[in-house]
C-alpha cells in the first residue's frame, strides 16, 4: 500500500495532495494537521520516474509503429494521456517518510533572530 496517513498524527493525506506532489516532481508533503513534512523515499524516485516519463514515451513509440501513427500532435497527446495514468499509478504506490529537516518551528526562529553577528 502507498502512503495514506501522516506518520506523526495519522491524519489522512488525500489522493489529490499526493497527486500534486508527484506531478510537480515529488515535492515534499506537509501535513495540514500537524505541519510535519514528508518527503518521497529516494529509493523509489527512479522507479516512479519510469512510470511517469519513460514508460509513456516507450508505449507511444511502439504503438506509433504498430498503428502507423505519424502525427506528432497525436503522439504528444498520447504521451500526455499515458503520462497522466503513470502519475496516477505512481501516486497510489509512492512512499513517503518523515523529512530529516522539518520546517523551522516558531521557537527556533525566535532564537535565531536574537543572535547578533
Ligand atoms: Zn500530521
Amino acid at each position: 500500500m502507498g502512503f495514506q496517513h501522516c506518520s506523526n498524527c495519522k491524519k489522512d493525506i488525500t489522493f489529490k495532495t499526493r497527486f500534486k506532489s508527484v506531478f510537480f516532481g515529488y515535492r515534499p508533503i506537509i501535513c495540514e494537521e500537524c505541519g510535519v513534512e514528508h518527503e518521497v523515499d529516494e529509493r523509489y524516485r527512479f522507479v516512479y520516474s519510469l512510470y511517469t516519463v519513460l514508460i509513456p514515451i516507450l508505449l507511444v513509440y511502439f504503438s506509433s509503429s504498430v498503428f502507423g501513427i505519424t502525427s506528432r500532435f497525436i503522439q504528444v497527446l498520447l504521451v500526455l494521456v499515458f503520462g497522466t495514468f503513470g502519475v496516477m499509478y505512481a501516486t497510489s504506490k509512492v512512499k513517503y517518510h518523515k523529512s530529516k529537516h522539518q520546517p523551522i518551528k516558531e521557537g527556533q526562529a525566535k532564537n535565531k533572530s536574537v543572535k547578533k553577528s
